[in-house]
């Protein structure tokens, strides 16, 4: 179950509202689009499932049908009663209405318990703050154990990008650190309303049991400056950009040429360099 194009369209006729740009907002009002996530993001009944940017529920109310704890997370004050009267059959709904860039998670975590202690995000994600609310649900709530996102395809392009490839970049390797991504399909603007002028793309991010590098005398701060700075400027030797942070020695010790560019090393490399000062 969820939202059709013509509910969608009603509320905000009735309402007199528009949908916001400025929140990312465009609505999914296609039910196989709806369905192949939910299948996608693998959920179980006894799972906590947060979905980020509920909208007016199109996702959630088919999330609700897999039995799992929900909770639909909302920052648009304009839509949060409409959202609350759509979800309202659901017992294992609650509607929270909030900034996810700005809840505090540990907390959260406690007052929204989950059953079975695993936590999935699934998420038809705001364009303008998918990529850092990704990276800090990655850094800082590991009780998330899988997510399905779909944000446009140029994000998702980043997400899940190999060495060498043109999409990879410091993004990429922060998830390979934490996770494996994988795109899992892509969706078309018309299954939208209103239609974004991109194609979107459904990412599935499974978190490692373990980061991809164990690193020892360094904190992940560290390594993620080291990448950061060396993604800084794409197109130098690491030698050079990483001039002030690694020594030549390093490089050596560490096996990685120092003429290399950032886009050649793979998520171990760099726990390497970091690793060595
Ligand atoms: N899930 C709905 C759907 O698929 O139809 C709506 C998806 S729409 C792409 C993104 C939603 O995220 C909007 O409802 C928007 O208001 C909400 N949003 C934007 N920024 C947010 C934030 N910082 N915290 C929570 N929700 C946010």
């Amino acid at each position: 179950m969820t939202l059709t194009r013509k509910e969608v369209a009603a509320y905000f006729e009735r309402s007199g509202g528009h949908p916001s740009r400025a929140l990312g907002q465009n609505f999914l009002v296609d039910p196989n689009t709806v369905r192949k996530i939910v299948r996608l993001a693998g959920v179980e009944g006894t799972d906590h499932v947060i979905e980020i940017g509920a909208g007016l529920g199109s996702l959630t109310l088919a999330l609700a049908e897999t039995g799992a704890t929900i909770s639909a997370i909302e920052i648009d004050k304009y839509l949060i009663e409409e959202l609350q009267i759509n979800v309202r059959p659901h017992t294992n709904v609650t509607v929270v209405h909030a900034d996810a860039m700005a809840i505090d998670w540990p907390s959260f975590l406690i007052d929204h318990p989950s059953p079975n202690g695993r936590y999935v995000l699934v998420a038809n994600l705001p364009y303008n703050v998918a990529t850092p609310l990704l990276c800090d649900l990655l850094d800082f709530v590991p009780e998330i154990d899988h997510m399905l996102v779909m944000v446009q395809k140029e994000v998702g392009d980043r997400l899940a990008a190999v060495p060498r490839s043109e999409a990879y970049g410091a993004v990429s390797v922060k998830v390979a650190y934490w996770a494996v991504a994988k795109t899992v399909g892509t969706v078309p603007p018309s299954v939208f309303l209103p239609q974004p002028n991109v194609d979107s793309a459904l990412v599935r991010i499974d978190r490692r049991i373990a980061p991809a590098v164990t690193i020892e005398q360094v904190s992940h701060e560290r390594l993620f400056h080291v990448i950061k700075t060396g993604f800084g400027q794409r197109r130098k030797m690491l030698r050079r950009s990483l001039s002030g942070l690694v020594t030549p020695e390093a490089f050596e010790r560490a096996g990685v040429a120092p003429e290399a560019r950032p886009e050649e090393l793979g998520v171990e490399q760099w726990g390497r360099l970091a690793a060595i000062t």
